[in-house]
């Protein structure tokens, strides 16, 4: 299977960072980071596709620990200015202005990003934070 095709376009990708797991804390670091890309892909095609690539590259998790560890966990954040609310999937994403391992890379990318339902700057949210356990691997 070929993971990234011509569906893929432009891709841009922020750096790697190490984050301290927030939610399960019994769990070595995470790896995050956020890509950009062009598609010709709705978003729930789209969706699909993530979770195609989760299962082609073997993702494993506890079906009991959700915020446990996982070899891969790939999420849809935004998608142009457009609010989805589907049983499937919600975009944007309801967990990015309370993680700082999601706003560094994005904002890295995607310096004017904002909430297209609220009209909130993810800049903004991020100012709110404290960058505590993360740490970007430059490189
Ligand atoms: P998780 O593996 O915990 O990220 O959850 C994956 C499930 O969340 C998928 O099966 C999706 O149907 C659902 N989902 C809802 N919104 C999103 C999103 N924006 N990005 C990724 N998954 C989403």
């Amino acid at each position: 299977m070929r993971l990234l095709d011509l569906e893929f376009e432009d891709l841009e990708v922020a750096r790697l960072y190490e984050s301290e797991p927030q939610y399960d804390r019994e769990q070595p670091r995470f790896l995050n980071t956020v890509v950009r890309l062009r598609t010709s892909l709705g978003p729930l095609a789209l969706l699909e596709r993530l979770l195609a690539i989760e299962r082609a590259l073997g993702r494993e998790r506890d079906a009991a620990r959700p915020k446990g560890p996982r070899t891969l966990d790939l999420d849809l954040l935004l998608y142009r200015d457009w609010v989805v609310r589907h049983p499937r999937l919600v975009v944007p994403h309801p967990g990015i202005s309370e993680r700082v391992f999601v706003l560094l890379p994005l904002l890295e990318l995607c310096p004017r990003a904002y909430n297209p339902e609220t009209g909130r700057r993810y800049r903004d949210d991020l100012d709110r934070l404290t960058l505590e356990g993360i740490y970007p691997i430059d490189g």
